[in-house]
């Protein structure tokens, strides 16, 4: 009882008189600096009582430097910019597509104050918010009508639900798609009420399997586009228009989830087989769904584009106003549409566009420039300019790579695990990928703005990286380390 480290635990008055936290009360705010210190004696009190005598109580102004990093270090957001050097350019684990800078400003005019989300400016009544883009979605997909809502797997969701609620919808074995883990087409069907009707194999699906499965009880034919694989080899698809056929001679609709959402051509990028939004509304497709924030390279959101009838019908189900989009999501879904109206405007204010459409000789001219200024730095061994391959997505398919170049780094006194943690974790993150004992910074998804502070950082890193706790005297309990409390 004698040694009971509790007792040794300083007062939150005592902790709060020393230099680094008084500093702190001024710079972030008496109330932050009180509470968080309040949860990190909480936690210490908690470790100690666990863990029994052997820890120590490190000294009031150990502890209150202590303290003071750890606030520091929370008060970084969680949500943070990131330089994109992984090669993969719609990553989803960093946001999917970067948004023009008039799709911004459009956000940041709307947001600052109040907007005409739901009213007329003319008449003064009550209107819908789909007005911000509905005829833009017209003009550029040619469809009758639009609605817009959270993302596709909502637009999916709720075109099922409201278009083959308790009725069977009938989509090819080579189709059920899972995009990103929690994204599966079975498990979205069985949500909305409607019932998946398998036909065919794994890979050959005739335009007959859809046929012979019409009944009572269908309710849609539903096409999708594979965006993360291929089936190849002895395979086959029913065509859109030859589901449009059936459909017609059926009274079925036909959705279409295209998926990535391509408003222009993606072969001048060399990218085959992406499915044009406009084409499969000209073949027919009564609806079409796709992502805002994929090829489209604007706004996370779903897309819903047709018959003005099924649309009517969409808009009317209830789920529609659970997956309503903000004023910030038609603001700048609106400014990128209106970049589309002019592609070649598209091609250069679109980020993604302007990304996809960079040469290799000049992603190569850029990695030549940097990499002998890396190699000279001190946590970098060595620094070669590669060529390689980039990608649309995560789980792309080999029609989805481009042409790219990056920079192979080998670290110095440090591991690439490291060395790429580092990079993480500096003022500015920067992403990269390990290929053979490498970090690879691809420059395919990298601005030309950002090599500077690729430098920049690469160059703060020292030669040898700090040991974590060096030369620390007393044992630390874990929350002291590099847990945060809470
Ligand atoms: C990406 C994708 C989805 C899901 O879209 P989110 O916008 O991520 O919700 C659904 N279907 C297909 C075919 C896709 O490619």
């Amino acid at each position: 009882m004698a040694n009971n480290p509790l007792r040794n635990i300083p007062s939150v008055n005592e902790l709060l008189e020393n230099p680094s936290l008084k500093n702190l009360v001024d710079k972030v705010s008496h109330h932050v600096v009180v509470s968080e210190v309040r949860t990190f004696l909480d936690t210490l009190r908690t470790d100690l009582q666990q863990k029994a005598s052997e820890l120590n109580v490190p000294t009031v102004g150990e502890l209150a430097d202590r303290i003071a990093t750890w606030i520091v270090t929370d008060q970084k957001p969680t949500l943070q910019p990131v330089i994109n050097a992984t090669g993969i350019l719609l990553h989803t684990g960093l946001g999917r597509s970067p948004l023009a800078d008039e799709a911004i400003e459009e956000i940041e005019k709307v947001s600052r104050g109040y907007a005409s989300v739901e009213v007329d400016l003319d008449s003064g009544q009550r209107s819908q918010r789909i007005l911000a883009v509905e005829k833009l979605l017209r003009e550029l997909t040619g469809a009758e009508a639009a609605l817009v809502v959270n993302n596709n797997a909502g637009a999916t969701l709720l075109a099922l639900a409201a278009l083959a609620k308790g009725k069977e919808v009938i989509v090819s074995r080579g189709q059920l798609v899972e995009i990103g883990g929690s994204y599966r087409l079975p498990e979205v069907m069985e949500v909305s009420g409607a019932i998946l009707r398998e036909v065919g194999t794994t890979n050959k699906t005739r335009i007959g399997d859809y046929e012979n499965a019409i009944g009572e009880e269908t309710g849609a034919l539903l096409k999708v586009h594979p965006s993360n694989y291929v089936v190849t080899g002895f395979t086959s698809e029913a065509s859109l228009p030859e589901l449009v056929a059936l459909g017609r001679q059926h009274d079925l609709p036909v959705i279409d989830d295209i998926g990535s959402g391509a408003l222009v051509d993606f072969q001048q990028f060399g990218l085959a087989g992406e499915p044009i939004a406009t084409e499969s509304l000209a073949q027919g497709a009564d609806v079409v769904l796709f992502s805002g924030d994929k090829l489209l390279g604007g706004p996370q959101c779903g897309i819903i584009v047709g018959k003005k009838e099924l649309i009517t019908k969409i808009t009317k189900h209830p789920l529609t106003r659970a997956l309503r989009v903000d004023k910030m999501t038609l603001a700048s879904l609106a400014a990128t549409l209106r970049l589309y109206r002019d592609p070649e405007v598209a091609g250069e204010a679109i980020p993604l566009l302007r990304l996809l459409g960079t040469s290799a000789e000049n992603l190569k001219n850029r990695a030549e420039r940097l990499a002998p200024r890396i190699a000279e730095m001190p946590a970098i061994a060595t620094a070669e300019i590669v060529a390689d391959h980039a990608y649309l997505g995560g789980g792309s398919v080999p029609s989805q790579q481009l042409p790219t170049w990056c920079i192979a780094l080998t670290p110095n006194e440090r591991s690439v695990d490291e060395l790429a943690g580092e990079l993480r974790t500096a003022d500015r993150a920067i992403f990269g990928r390990i290929q053979q004992d490498r970090l690879l910074l691809d420059l395919r998804a990298v601005f030309p703005q950002e090599d500077m502070i690729i430098l920049e950082t690469l160059q703060s890193l020292p030669g040898k990286p700090a040991l974590p706790n060096e030369g620390e005297a007393t044992e630390a309990p874990a929350s002291l380390s590099e847990e945060t409390p809470a």
